[in-house]
């Protein structure tokens, strides 16, 4: 019976593909901003991810999801969290790249070139990226703790990935993760409970017991955690290990893992502290502050993860739809399918171009207008990007039809990109908490004269300069929350289009640049209008 018929007419593996050779969007980006980047590790890296190897790995760190001991079969208490080996796999790799702190220690585009790896791995596996995305986000944090800093930044910048629960001293590398999150508010930490009680003083300074909860606690067996709990004067935040100085296990107790719809590689869990040992870091009732700071950086990311997953998704739609027949010629050739692809191509490019935008403003920390775009563009990109994530996994998993919504043991990559989109938008602050923080932004003045500035080198296209023209004014004028959301989509906008005149191919700017801006355009993707250039488009976007 299983002889019957003879398959055809299925489109093949996208394998052995090289992610950053093929990925024109991101090649043009970064040769604008750094035109004298190091190319050859995100190189080396897009070939390595494309291969049957690595997506191997990525399918089996899903499939076979992160398991929570307790205790152990004696019946100690262990709280370990166990990973299939692809897991610890997919970890080496990305801390072998640098993906994880070591930006930290220097260098000429340091954050734009971790920003572009990052961006390269979320394309074979997102959820493992937390913890690496964690650990990039404390690293700063960590110097309102000089002791801590100086025994911990090292080992957090190692490319050595060690799974083992040892002390610091006794490991080439490490990692850390955040606690904010309690079951009674997570936008509005103020409203958390946990307690930070003062239990001393020593070598890394002002020692706490920590008491209380937090109800999202990402990726669990990391080495260290920075936390937040209310000292007698507030708020503050607090670097909790998961192994202390002694040797012994600090008192963090797992409960339980979420159950998630997506982000299955990732162990997400929830905790109570039992008087756990932690140490001030910063001033005590300035936590707000100090974990804004790491915010920050994962906002980036979760810009740069959206991206890559827009990436892989139109990957996978132009492959599929190169090689998949109806109607007696290929999908990609059906004008109404090179619209849909075009369309997601422009999305696509104009997502990496954004998030590019904003690693590089991390690496020039020191001129006064790139400061204004890191505070300006981070509540925007991630509002913005992060927004438009699931309706493009949608659109891209549509072009695969049927298959497309197919597991298949976890093969069906379409399915597992679609269940992460939805993340980041919510994690980290969700929409509405972006859009207000982008209202905070623009009560310290000088943003409208810097965003002016920023769309400036773009001028030509007529209009990108009327949107140009007004967005100081409607910045100006802006009164209530009501408006923050349109406002925050309209900068977005109006960066992207100057971004693709700037650094992308005239189609791709024209597009959109007609569509987005001009407002020629439908209320789903496919509806460009018909004088764009879509074979232009589509043969920029090609994998291969
Ligand atoms: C898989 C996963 C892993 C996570 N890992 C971690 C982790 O490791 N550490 C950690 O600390 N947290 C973690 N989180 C928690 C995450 O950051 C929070 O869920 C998120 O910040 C939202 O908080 P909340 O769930 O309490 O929702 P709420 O704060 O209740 O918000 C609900 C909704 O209300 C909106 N809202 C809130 N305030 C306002 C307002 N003033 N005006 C208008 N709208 C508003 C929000 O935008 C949101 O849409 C994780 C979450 C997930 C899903």
């Amino acid at each position: 019976m299983d002889q019957t018929h003879e398959v055809f007419n299925q489109s093949s593996a996208l394998v052995d593909v090289d992610l950053f050779a093929t990925n024109r969007g991101l090649r043009d980006a970064l040769a604008f901003h750094a035109p004298d980047l190091q190319l050859a590790p995100l190189q080396s890296l897009g070939r390595e991810l494309g291969t049957a190897a690595m997506q191997a790995h990525a399918r089996l760190a899903n499939v076979h999801g992160p398991q929570l001991h307790t205790h152990d079969r004696f019946g100690r208490r262990v709280d370990e969290v166990e990973f299939h080996p692809s897991y610890h796999a997919l970890m080496a790799a990305a801390v072998g790249a640098g993906l994880h702190g070591t930006p930290w220690a220097g260098g000429a585009h340091a954050h734009l070139q971790r920003a572009a790896g990052f961006m390269l791995f979320t394309e074979l596996e997102p959820s493992m990226l937390c913890p690496i995305s964690m650990t990039y986000a404390v690293a700063p944090a960590l110097r309102g703790n000089e002791n801590i800093h100086a025994d911990w930044s090292p080992k957090l910048q190692s490319r050595w990935y060690d799974p083992q629960l040892r002390f610091v001293a006794d490991k080439p590398g490490v990692t850390m993760g955040m606690g904010m999150t309690e079951k009674q508010g997570g936008s509005d930490v103020r409203a958390n409970t946990t307690r930070a009680e003062h239990a001393g003083r020593d070598g890394w300074g002002e020692r706490y017991a920590i008491t209380g909860h937090k109800w999202f606690f990402s990726a669990p067996m990391c080495d260290a955690f920075l936390v937040l709990a209310q000292a007698p004067s507030g708020l503050s935040c607090f670097f909790l290990p998961r192994v202390l100085p002694d040797g012994t296990r600090n008192a963090i107790r797992i409960q339980r893992l979420k159950d998630k719809l997506g982000n299955k590689a990732n162990a997400s869990s929830e905790v109570e502290f039992h008087g756990a040992q932690a140490w001030l870091v910063g001033e005590e009732g300035r936590g707000v502050p100090q974990i804004l700071e790491m915010g920050t950086m994962t906002r980036l990311d979760c810009a740069l993860g959206t991206s890559g997953l827009m990436r892989q998704a139109l990957a996978l739609a132009l492959h599929h739809t190169a090689e998949r027949k109806a109607f007696g010629r290929t999908l990609a050739s059906q004008p109404l399918m090179r619209n849909v692809l075009a369309d997601l191509a422009l999305e696509s490019e104009a997502a990496t171009a954004l998030a590019l935008r904003l690693a590089h403003a991390f690496d020039r920390a020191d001129d006064p207008h790139e400061q204004l775009m890191a505070r300006l563009l981070t509540p925007v990109a991630k509002f913005w990007i992060c927004k438009r994530g699931s309706g493009f996994g949608q659109e891209a998993m549509e072009c695969l039809g049927g298959n497309g919504y197919v597991e298949e043991g976890g093969e069906g990559v379409m399915a597992r990109i679609y269940r992460e989109m939805p993340l980041n938008s919510i994690w980290e602050g969700a929409g509405n908490i972006m859009a207000l923080d982008l209202l905070r932004v623009l009560r310290k003045g000088d943003v409208a004269e810097a965003l002016a500035a920023e769309l400036a080198p773009a001028r030509g296209n007529a209009a990108l300069d009327r949107m140009a023209a007004v967005l100081p004014q409607r910045i100006a004028q802006i009164e209530g929350e009501t408006e923050a959301r349109r406002l925050a989509e309209d900068i977005a906008l109006a960066v992207q289009a100057a971004l693709l005149v700037r650094h992308s191919a005239p189609a791709v700017a024209d597009a959109f640049c007609a569509s987005r801006i001009q407002g020629d355009w439908g209320r789903s993707y496919g509806s460009l209008p018909s004088a764009c250039d879509f074979d232009a488009i589509i043969a920029r976007a090609m994998p291969h």
